[in-house]
């Protein structure tokens, strides 16, 4: 056997973060589910927030001695479009719901459900892509529908196809307490949280930085206004490059905005073909998987911006804010809850708005390291993985008669 020193990170490293005092917390809460087998299915393993945190999570709670599981749904391009579009009429858009759309999701799940096993003692399934996983299986443990989505007006007609569904869970975890729906199951509320040792977020040097943005040609002569996301009309794209037009009339600076296609996103493509034509000398626009060139473009940044009209939670906001750089986000959903307007960033909600703020910014260093400095104190104290985790540990304690039980089958 090849003999390679693999290391995981573990809780412990965040020490230096969160205090020994913490650390020692979370072992202590981790010690009574020593051996339990829990598992996680979502819909993709790259290219947004859920695959993002999963990378990190799952990796975590091994190392806590917990044996979690992820498993990945496979499906069909007609599939992940009835999906997307189901994304999209949980965040508010129309949705023509016919019973072609619900067979062909329903179908794709069940073979799913015949192709993955969980007879595990947790079972916790993200997002509505896999949903109805729940339909098939004899439960041996709690199962938790883990809603990642901006749920702050779903669409009726979508939502009540979805919640005898949803209400088959033992327990329903939301990003924030406004996304709470009238439901029988329980809820929780847990906020997303950013890895700081990953690719993404470890510290890098200004050589590295720019070794990552000249691979790419993007110009670091002019200040750097960055937004960082999925091609996504909810991440309002077109709005960034508005409002950067609107900007550049009175300070001098270049943009660029860093996008990734995603598994279960096929409308991605689309609209990164739409921008393409706003491509200028001044205007980069990258289709690319890099997490370094995401950090590097974070770091290298005076503002980042994220102005989307509808967030779940938006780890990208964390993510820049963690390398210290001052955020303008769209005053929606989970980026409420990490910028504190004037404080730790900018919150706006029109183009003139984040005009403005970009200008404001642009020209005051002072303000923007002050909102720097605060930014990353925010990160520190609220959105690193160990608060994550330490919350999951919390819920799957809270079951933890239910599985001591062990296992009863027919729980259900
Ligand atoms: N991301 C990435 N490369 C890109 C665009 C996005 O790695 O080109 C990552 C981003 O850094 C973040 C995640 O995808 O970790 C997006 O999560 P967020 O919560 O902001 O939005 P979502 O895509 O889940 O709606």
């Amino acid at each position: 056997m090849l003999e390679y020193p693999h290391s995981l990170v573990s809780i412990q490293d965040y020490e230096r973060f969160i205090g020994a005092e913490a650390v020692e917390r979370i072992y202590a809460k981790a010690e009574p589910l020593e051996g339990i087998r829990t598992v996680n299915v979502n819909s993709t393993y790259y290219g947004g927030g859920v695959a993002e945190i999963l990378n990190s999570r799952v990796l975590l709670m091994n190392g806590l001695g917990i044996e979690e599981g992820w498993r990945i749904i496979h499906g069909t391009p007609d599939f992940f479009s009835i999906t997307k579009k189901m994304h999209n009429a949980l965040q508010g858009a129309e949705i023509n719901l016919t019973d072609r759309k619900r067979h062909i999701y329903e179908d794709v799940i069940f073979e799913n459900a015949i192709r993955n096993h969980l007879d595990h003692d947790f079972v916790i399934i993200h997002d509505p892509q896999p949903l109805p996983m729940i339909k098939h299986y004899r439960k041996y443990g709690p199962w938790v529908w883990r809603c990642h989505i901006d749920l702050t007006r779903p669409n009726r007609e979508l939502w009540d196809y979805l919640l005898p569904i949803i209400e088959k869970y033992d327990g329903v975890v939301f990003s924030i307490k406004e996304y709470a729906q009238k439901l029988r199951t329980p809820s929780v509320f847990i906020m997303p949280a950013i890895d700081p040792f990953s690719i993404k977020n470890k510290e890098l040097d200004a050589e590295e930085v720019k070794e990552r943005l000249d691979h790419y040609g993007i110009p670091t002569d002019l200040p750097l206004v960055a937004q960082v996301s999925r091609f996504d009309l909810w991440k309002d794209p077109m709005g960034v490059i508005e409002a950067f037009r609107l900007a550049r009339k009175e300070v001098e600076c270049t943009l660029v905005m860093v996008g990734n296609p995603a598994t279960d996103d096929p409308e991605g493509a689309q609209v990164y073909e739409s921008l393409l034509g706003c491509q200028e000398e001044r205007i980069k626009i990258l289709s690319v998987q890099d997490s370094a060139l995401v950090n590097a473009v974070q770091r290298a940044a005076y503002v980042v911006v994220q102005k989307s009209l509808r967030e779940g939670f938006g780890l990208t906001v964390a993510e820049a804010m963690w390398k210290g750089t001052p955020v303008i986000g769209g005053n929606v959903g989970g980026i409420r809850h990490q910028i504190r307007d004037g404080v730790n960033g900018f919150l706006v909600s029109s183009v003139t708005e984040t005009a403005q703020r970009l200008v404001q910014l642009l020209k005051d260093k002072k303000l923007r390291e002050e909102m720097g400095r605060k930014a990353r104190e925010t990160v520190k104290e609220n959105f690193l993985m160990s608060r994550y985790v330490e919350q999951n540990l919390d819920l799957y304690n809270s079951f933890e008669t239910i599985y001591r039980m062990h296992p009863a089958p027919g729980l259900a």
